[in-house]
């Protein structure tokens, strides 16, 4: 352990410091060096370790106490002073930083990130032969206006992972059955002991005999060749139902990749894109469109054919309708994805054409019509 720094020096904090000096004193340091702010930078990444093995022991009374008394052998497992202190070996990685974390960067960001500095000792448990469900899957669908109003079926087809007909998923040859792991007792984890920055350390990893199933194939499936999967191409029904909208997704319950050690299959999230309509346009549950009249019309007025979801409708015009003036048609809009019987409305707004490239006589007939005004 020579050549390590003392961590009060590390930390640039008093031996007389308090927990909150010694707290903030980190949280400049982790902001400073956080591998997400210097992405490859190694004197960064090395710092941000020291000062954060520096801050689990002093913010820490007991070990704190222990490095107090004993410096940096306290930690040692090869010395008497981490016997006596009894943290010798000490598992820094297994840390729970989450919570300065959050404070930190918000929402526990810093999980994976100890996770993968420190060696995967921060995860303990992610990979044990506990039931997992197996990873959702993601794809889209585009559909048009007219589809997301009334509701569709479409096929998708997705690389999947079929079980193995021969063995049924198992992954091992017929007639045989994988076996507890020797190396981890069926546990799928064992405990290792590395040699890293901070010297040695016992950390728990996923047992690499049996990949942390706690299981191992004696003798493999000829046709999955072990995996206890094939990768095919399925296609899939679904169902989009009536008053979906642009970015919504639909699930398919168990359409993802299958579970570990008996956990049920991840599901299949199928994000929607619906098309825009050339003159309907949505928003939320109402349908707006622009219709325009003659002058005339406007006027006297009369009858104009609008475009709505459900085909094409008559709106009467009532004399001396102004131009931008918004009409409802009531329950002509989108259906509600939850109530599909309940709709929302559509709104017209009437726009009056001022007509252009008259003909004489037209133009004879609004000059006539003009000269009554004076
Ligand atoms: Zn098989
Ligand atoms: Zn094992």
């Amino acid at each position: 352990m020579a050549g390590k720094r003392d961590y009060y020096e590390v930390l640039g904090v008093s031996k007389s410091a308090s927990a909150d000096e010694i707290k903030k004193a980190y949280r400049a340091l982790a902001k400073k060096y956080h591998p997400d702010a210097n992405p490859g930078d190694k004197t960064a990444e090395a710092k941000f370790k020291e000062a954060s093995e520096a801050y689990a022991v002093l913010s820490d009374p007991d070990k704190k106490k222990a490095y107090d008394t004993y410096g940096h052998a306290a930690f040692d497992p090869n010395s008497a002073a981490g016997a006596a202190s009894g943290f010798g070996g000490f598992d820094f990685g297994s840390m729970d930083f989450s919570d300065i974390f959050s404070d930190l960067f918000g929402g526990g960001a810093g999980g994976d990130i100890f996770g993968n500095i420190f060696g995967g000792g921060y995860s303990t448990g992610r990979r044990s032969n506990r039931p997992r469900q197996g990873e959702s899957l993601r794809t889209r669908v585009t559909i048009t206006f007219d589809e997301a109003m009334k509701g569709t079926k479409k096929q998708i087809t997705i690389p999947y992972q079929e079980e193995c007909p021969s063995c049924h998923g198992s992954g091992a040859k017929a007639g045989t059955s994988p076996v507890t792991c020797s190396k981890c007792g069926g546990r799928g984890q064992v405990t290792v002991q590395q040699r890293t920055p901070f010297g040695v350390m016992q950390s728990v990893s996923t047992c690499p005999e049996c990949n942390g199933t706690g299981k191992v194939i004696k003798d493999k499936c000829p046709s999955c060749n072990g995996t206890g999967y094939n990768r095919v191409q399925k296609t899939f029904e679904v169902n989009i139902p009536a008053g979906i909208d642009n970015g919504q997704s639909v699930k398919l319950t168990g359409a993802g990749n299958p579970g570990e050690n008996g956990g049920p299959r991840g599901d299949l999230l199928v994000s929607v894109t619906v098309a825009q309509h050339p003159i309907l346009k949505r928003q939320g549950v109402n349908i707006f469109s622009t219709v325009s009249i003659d002058y005339p019309t406007a006027v006297l007025g009369g009858e104009t054919k609008v475009k709505t979801a459900d085909g094409d409708v008559l709106l009467t015009i009532k004399p001396g309708t102004q131009s931008d003036t918004k009409m409802r048609l009531k329950g002509k809009g989108v259906p509600l994805l939850r109530n599909p019987k309940s709709r929302g409305d559509h709104y017209v707004t009437i726009v009056v054409n001022v007509p252009t490239n008259l003909s004489k006589e037209q133009k004879n007939a609004l000059e006539k019509y003009r000269s009554t005004l004076k």
